[in-house]
Order: structure tokens, then C-alpha cells, then sequence
């Protein structure tokens, strides 16, 4: 991805794939991390002053600060001046600029870091589910490691943390990394006497 594409994410609202494939429109991810900031503010309207008062997330007002502080120092080093507008047009003066190879490359690197850090931020990604007490067809066995970890696990949830149609599954097996996919899931799991029904309500129990 471009500097021009990460800076576009950040600050416009733009087009997202959805898990069936179609792609649909998503706020700025700049918009999105500062609503996270105040997320109580919008319930709040008509409240007057006697509500409780607004809780802030401090992890998404620390993010929110270390990306400006990151890109306000970035121009300062690059223009020699200060920047005296927002973030977001700042991005977007970046995304225009005449920029050096080095500064270009640096900035894509760091604009990426960003949508990243954003991403895990407001969606984090939910751990694959452990098939506890199942053994790995491909070595024999159920556990590995002086501490005795779960080798096979079950990939079941999209990024922003929905489970996916179950024939988009996965299993792998953490000791010998043999790994399965699409129809062959249903095979193990009927294999290994699990069956997804199972599976789906031990799954939605944790979610
Ligand atoms: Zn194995």
C-alpha cells in the first residue's frame, strides 16, 4: 500500500471488504479512534451536565496522542516549520507532498503501523480456539513443550472478531504444523468426534 492509500484510511471515510465479499463504507479510522476516546458521548446527548461523567479509554487517547506527536515531528524534520492545523489535514499534506525516496517509504512504514495499531485497538482479534484433549492425526499427539501446550487449533473468527461460515475454518497443529482447510475441517472435526455444532456453542459460549 501506498502513502496516498494509508493516509485515505485515516482520514476518509472509504471502502472496506466485508466477509462475504462485498465491500461497503466505513468511517475514517482517525473518526473512529476518537469517538473511542469519549465512547460514552454520544449517549449522552440530552443528558444535560447531571449525567455521569464521560469515561475516556486511555489507550485510544494515548494512541490518538502518539500519532500526533509522530507526524507533527515527522513534518518539522521534513519542512523545518510547524504544522498549525489538524492531524487529519496533515495527513493528507503528507499524502501530497513532493517527499525524498527515504521520507516516502518512512511514511508508508509508519502511516501502515498506525492502521494497525488502530485496527487492534478498536477490533481486537479473538485467540484461535484450542481443541484441548484432541490429538493431531498427522504426529500423534495432543500436547507438545515442557508445557505441554494444546497442539491443534481451530481459526474460526474474521479480524474484527464475527465468526466466519464454517466452511472458511481452519485447523493447525502447533507441534507439527500440519494445517487444514475448507471441507477437510468438517472431516477432523467428525474425525477427532468434535462436530461443529458442538464446536459453534463452546464457541459462542466464549465469545
Ligand atoms: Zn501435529
Amino acid at each position: 500500500m501506498s502513502l496516498k492509500d494509508n493516509a485515505h484510511q485515516l482520514v476518509r471515510e472509504h471502502l472496506k471488504m466485508d466477509r462475504d465479499g462485498k465491500a461497503h463504507k466505513v468511517p475514517a479510522l482517525l473518526e473512529e479512534l476518537r469517538r473511542a476516546v469519549t465512547p460514552g458521548h454520544a449517549g449522552s446527548a440530552g443528558g444535560g451536565m447531571s449525567g455521569p461523567p464521560i469515561p475516556i479509554n486511555p489507550n485510544a487517547l494515548d494512541l490518538l496522542a502518539e500519532i500526533e506527536g509522530e507526524a507533527r515531528r515527522d513534518h518539522y524534520e521534513i519542512t523545518s516549520t510547524g504544522w498549525h492545523s489538524t492531524l487529519e489535514e496533515l495527513l493528507q499534506a503528507f499524502a501530497a507532498m513532493d517527499l525524498t525516496p527515504e521520507w516516502d517509504a518512512y511514511l508508508t512504514h509508519v502511516t501502515v503501523d498506525w492502521i494497525d495499531k488502530i485496527t487492534a485497538l478498536l477490533w481486537p482479534s479473538k485467540p484461535r480456539r484450542k481443541l484441548v484433549g484432541k490429538t493431531c492425526p498427522a504426529c500423534g499427539w495432543s500436547t507438545y513443550g515442557d508445557e505441554r501446550k494444546v497442539c491443534l487449533s481451530l481459526g474460526c473468527w474474521d479480524d474484527e472478531g464475527n465468526m466466519r461460515a464454517i466452511g472458511t475454518w481452519d485447523i493447525e497443529c502447533a507441534s507439527c504444523e500440519a494445517a487444514w482447510a475448507g471441507e477437510q475441517v468438517a472431516y477432523l472435526l467428525r474425525a477427532l468426534d468434535t462436530p461443529g455444532a458442538v464446536i459453534v456453542s463452546e464457541v459462542a459460549q466464549v465469545s
